[in-house]
């Protein structure tokens, strides 16, 4: 003993204690007593001093982990020789994915990796043994080949893969016993045929039980380990989360940017299948031949379908990008619908369906909505419901609901339906189909064409209008669609715009010269965009002139004076906007001139 206490103890057992007398018997189990207590503080503080140590190490991690963002692997490494002192290992490794970091006495990496993915396929995060050679027998070809092993396994899977593990070894138990002793004799037999155990044997009894074996983890230890785990555990979550958080940021900037290109990219986009579909349309009356007017049909309803899918994929990038802007304007519902089924008149026809509309009369006759978005919307709804309905009907209903009145302000709930007979949608794909790109799955939808863009591009349409959409629907007998808008104003016919005829006759062939003859000046970058104006109006009483960009714009409108001006909005050097501002700023171009 020193003065710190029990400093050690050196303990054997007399081979005849019945040969010592009283006295020294009682004075060597008072000794005993009094070394068993010293003993049993001694590892008292000493748990106390290891606890103390092993919070100290968990909040350090934790410290390193949240305020440097270190990584584990850097962290754990740094700690190495706290956690050879608590654990009393002799060697350390940190695997973090594939890369492996040592120290002390290890075996190599290669083994090590292979010893990582063992320990993976056990499936435990805390593993111990005293005895790694029974568990894993390989380990016996290692040049350096520990008795004892504890590992903390962490396999991330989502969001993504990641795997830690902390290897602790432990040496073989008998290294750290130095045998001193020089006694000779191992079981000795007594006179009266006892057997009798004498130090050297006893401890060679001992090796032979111990061989190949670590000291044994102690429920301190597992605890210890436990806690560390929970802590690594944290920090794997977090990196992982932390990864997950910059991957999602990224892609929503990608998704943006990529909706914001096409968006601003729509006019560039638009323009060439224009300059194919105009320039077809002014080639079909010049040509004669049959089989090429056969190739100008196909071309045209190539053109089309494209132009619809380009049309489609721009309206939602639009739409994402935040870019569509919904323009409330007074309109007439009923024309609306009208319009709507006139234009799907001859496709019901051809398959034989009926095409209803049911419009409730007390519907205001004028309201206030997108008319653009809502024409979309319904174009989009009927013509789904034609196309996937083969016999029976296809119904538009209008419905108005609650005409309410709100400091002065009349306003209607509105209902307009399209309700169909046709396939109807299984239950698990209705709410898919508002997904992007998304059509019911199976051998029925595959034969009608479509991107699965249309009901996406509707319900975002229909939210943005402030209103809901929402589906009915069943296999084999139909489906309804139907668009709720709460709190539609209420217009009046005064307030409706004076409609010019022509905007409605929008697909009837119109004859230039029936227009007074004009000077018509055409301002547009794109050359196909001005030759294909030209075709139209080159056999006209017209005068035309064409501008390339904003400025040479102003210059031919002073010098001419004409009386149209047809001004492409996005020029170089002077963009149509500000080119138009100048123009109507300026009295010698502003006179009679119209843009
Ligand atoms: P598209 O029609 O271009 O494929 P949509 O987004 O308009 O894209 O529709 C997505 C899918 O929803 C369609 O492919 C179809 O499977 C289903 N669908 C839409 N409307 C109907 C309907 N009225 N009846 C049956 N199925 C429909």
């Amino acid at each position: 003993m020193d003065e710190h206490g029990l400093w050690g103890l050196v303990a054997c057992h007399h081979g005849q204690p019945w040969l010592l007398d009283h006295r020294s018997r009682n004075a060597f189990i008072l000794l005993g007593k009094v070394a068993n207590l010293e003993l049993m503080r001694h590892q008292q503080r000493q748990r106390q001093s290891d606890r103390q140590q092993h919070q100290q190490l968990i909040h350090q991690l934790h410290q390193s982990l949240q305020e440097t963002g270190q990584a584990t692997q850097q962290v754990l490494m740094q700690a190495a020789p706290l956690l050879w002192r608590l654990f009393a290992a002799d060697g350390l490794a940190v695997v973090f994915d594939h890369s492996i970091t040592t120290q002390g006495v290890t075996p190599s990496t290669e083994e090590l990796a292979q010893l990582v993915t063992w320990l993976t396929a056990q499936g435990q995060t805390v593993w111990s043994t005293d005895c790694l050679v029974q568990q894993y027998p390989d380990c016996q070809h290692w040049a350096q080949h520990p008795a004892g092993l504890l590992a903390i396994n962490l396999v991330i899977r989502s969001p993504h893969p990641n795997s830690y593990h902390l290897l602790l070894f432990r040496p073989e138990q008998i290294q750290t016993v130095t045998w001193a002793g020089q006694l000779s004799a191992s079981i000795a037999i007594n006179d009266d045929g006892r057997p009798t155990l004498c130090p050297r044997a006893s401890f060679d009894l001992w090796q032979e039980t111990v061989q190949g074996r670590s000291q044994i983890w102690t429920a301190q230890d597992l605890d210890f380990v436990n806690e560390l785990r929970n802590t690594l555990m944290l920090a794997a979550l977090k990196i992982s989360t932390a990864a997950l958080e910059r991957a999602t940021e990224q892609a929503q900037i990608a998704n943006r940017a990529k909706s914001e290109f096409l968006a601003n990219m729509s006019h560039e986009i638009r323009t060439p299948m224009n300059a194919v579909l105009g320039f077809t349309a002014l080639l079909q009356p010049l040509v004669h031949d049959p089989v090429a007017q056969g190739y100008l049909d196909a071309i045209t309803s190539s053109g089309q379908t494209l132009l619809a899918l380009i049309n489609d994929i721009l309206d939602l990038s639009k739409i994402e990008a935040g870019q569509m802007t919904i323009r409330y304007e007074p309109i007439h519902l009923h024309h609306v619908i009208k319009d709507i089924q006139s234009i799907f008149k001859q496709k019901a026809l051809e398959k034989r369906l009926k095409l209803r509309t049911i419009y409730d009369e007390s519907v205001p006759a004028v309201i206030l909505l997108d008319e653009i978005r809502l024409r979309q919307i319904l174009f989009n709804l009927v013509g789904n419901a034609l196309k996937f309905t083969e016999r029976g009907y296809v119904d538009i209903e209008v419905n108005c609901i609650l005409p309410q009145q709100q400091d002065g302000i009349e306003t209607v709930d509105l209902e307009i339906s399209v309700t169909d007979s046709g396939i109807g949608i299984p239950e698990e794909s209705q709410t898919l189909i508002f997904d992007a790109f998304a059509q019911v799955e199976g051998s029925l939808s595959r034969r009608y064409e479509g991107t699965g863009l249309g009901l996406t591009i509707t319900h975002r349409l229909t939210e943005l209008m402030g209103g809901t959409l929402t589906l009915v629907s069943e296999i084999g007998k139909g489906s309804r669609f139907t668009c709720y808008f709460s709190h539609v104003d209420v217009a009046h016919e005064a307030s409706f715009p004076q409609v010019n005829p022509m905007s409605r006759k929008r697909q009837q062939v119109i004859d230039f010269n029936q227009l007074p003859k004009m000077t018509i000046l055409i301002a547009d970058d794109i050359r196909s965009n001005r030759d294909l104006l030209a075709g139209y109006l080159s056999d006209t009483i017209h005068t035309l002139i064409f501008a390339c960009d904003g400025q040479q714009t102003i210059e031919l409108a002073q010098q001419h004076q004409p009386d149209l001006i047809l001004l492409d909005l996005r020029m170089p050097h002077l963009n149509g906007q500000e080119a138009a501002l100048r123009l109507k700023a300026d009295p010698k171009t502003w006179g009679a001139s119209h843009l």
